[in-house]
């Protein structure tokens, strides 16, 4: 038995921890959790608990349904919001096969074989995200429009504003379980917040954003409030999109830093950085996997009012350029390792394993093909006509998810990261939802339309 797996054990015993809830997510992003009992604990470690695959969304067909979920003992965290005696704890699990190899259906375990091969190239990932949701008042019912819980903006201070209670409860609750939140503040939209978690590796924060989507459903549901994901409830307002800051470190050493390159950005930022640019198209429907997610990406196109609220609908780059999907944030002359790029496009409603699989292995291919980077825009691209943004080369993002779904269709680079298993039954799931949004009719059309024709 290793170190961690004993320290689990004995922590158990010691705390009088009496559930254990093991913790993964199906291909969605959704959290599945099963409680066991702290007796059922070394079966689980040596074998995984068994549970039927069936049931869970992309996971497996009906006819080979047996799976095991093995905990990983280097997440156990105490619920923190669960009362102290007798407690209850959590795990992330791998998912594996009764043979005891692991499943080609875990996003987890799509995470972990990218890493591995960044591992062999030499390189670790980091990420850092900025989470964010709105609060609303209560739950909407069908139909009804979800009325948020301040009217406050960015940065926003408002003696006793709700959110401000709420932010500190959910970061008292994420220190208590180990997750570190560098920055939390109140976002342009009407109960809008943003949540940022400190920059760990990548499986790590992987796991650090579904237990802060869970601590804040939980928080939300302690004070009264209604917290969302969704990445973009309202025409009028800005969406919620979950910036990622990513960067790859040799040993100590940030590879993305190198003194006096423009930006300090070395070769190896920049080839990830034109990967990132080159196979967008085909892993935005991973990033932005819902129909509304596009509502938030194109929003910014018109920019009524500030609709769109500085998510990227083109591809390009640009230093301190909050219209480019790759952002290189100002730098601290003396900080060399904190240079990173920032991801614009991926949304609060992600699977977060995932996504930065597909952004890991763009990058990656960017660096072993020695890909060129283009130009960086440091105009206001949204201001840009059409055929100035055609004469600088830059494209836009995929407008809907049926765009998105046809560019990831063709692209040897997502199906090779995500594994067959994955990759087909995201597209089947994505062209359903496709399907069924598209033969809506919606309040929309009838009050354009109706009266009219
Ligand atoms: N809410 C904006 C988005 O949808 C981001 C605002 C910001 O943090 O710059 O991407
Ligand atoms: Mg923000
Ligand atoms: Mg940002």
């Amino acid at each position: 038995m290793d170190k961690q797996t004993e320290f689990v054990l004995r922590t158990l015993e010691e705390r009088d921890i009496r559930f254990v809830r093991l913790w993964f997510t199906d291909v969605l992003g959704f959290l599945k959790s099963v409680a066991v009992a702290p007796a059922e604990l070394e079966g689980a470690f040596a074998e995984g608990i068994g549970f039927d695959g069936s049931a869970i969304e992309g996971f497996a067909r009906v006819y080979e349904s047996d799976m095991l979920a093995r905990p990983d003992p280097s997440t156990f965290q105490i619920l923190p919001w669960r009362s102290e005696a007798p407690g209850t704890a959590r795990m992330f699990c791998d998912i594996l096969m009764p043979d005891g190899s692991p499943s080609w259906a875990d996003p987890r375990f799509v995470l972990k074989r990218t890493l591995a091969r960044a591992a062999e190239m030499g390189f670790t990932f980091y990420t850092h995200p900025e989470i964010e949701f709105f609060l609303f008042e209560r739950q909407p019912g069908p139909g009804e429009m979800p009325v948020p819980i301040d009217a406050s903006g960015y940065f926003d201070q408002t003696a006793h504003g709700p959110g401000h209670d709420f932010r500190r409860q959910v970061i008292t609750l994420l220190e208590a379980m180990g997750i570190s939140v560098e920055f939390s503040h109140h976002e342009a939209a009407p109960g809008q917040q943003e949540i940022d978690l400190r920059y760990a590796d990548a499986l790590t924060t992987a796991d650090n954003i579904l237990t802060t989507r869970q601590v804040v459903k939980q928080v939300a549901l302690e004070q009264g409030v209604f917290a969302s994901f969704m990445p973009k409830p309202f025409t009028e307002y800005p969406g919620s999109g979950m910036h990622t800051h990513l960067s790859l470190f040799e040993g100590d050493r940030n590879a993305f830093y190198e003194p006096g390159a423009p930006y300090q950005l070395s070769k190896t930022a920049r080839a990830f950085i034109a990967g990132i640019l080159r196979h967008a198209p085909e892993f935005t429907a991973i990033t932005n996997q819902w129909v509304n997610s596009y509502k938030r990406l194109w929003g910014g196109a018109t920019r009524t009012a500030g609709a769109g609220g500085e998510a990227p609908s083109y591809i390009c780059w640009g230093h301190n350029n909050r219209s480019a999907l790759v952002r290189v944030p100002m730098y601290k002359p003396r900080k060399g390792n904190s240079t990173r790029i920032e991801v614009r496009s991926v949304d609060s409603a992600c699977n977060p394993y995932l996504a930065f699989a597909v952004l890991l292995g763009a990058g990656l291919a960017g660096i072993e093909n020695g890909y060129e980077l283009p130009e960086g825009a440091e105009d206001d691209v949204w201001a840009l006509t059409e055929a100035e943004r055609r004469a600088m080369g830059i494209a836009p993002l995929p407008a809907s998810l049926d765009e998105a779904i046809r560019a990831m269709e063709n692209s040897e680079l997502v199906a090779n990261i995500l594994g067959e298993h994955v990759f087909d039954f995201f597209l089947r799931n994505k062209r359903e939802e496709w399907a069924d949004y598209r033969r809506q009719v919606t309040e929309y059309e009838r009050d354009r339309y109706l009266r009219v024709l």
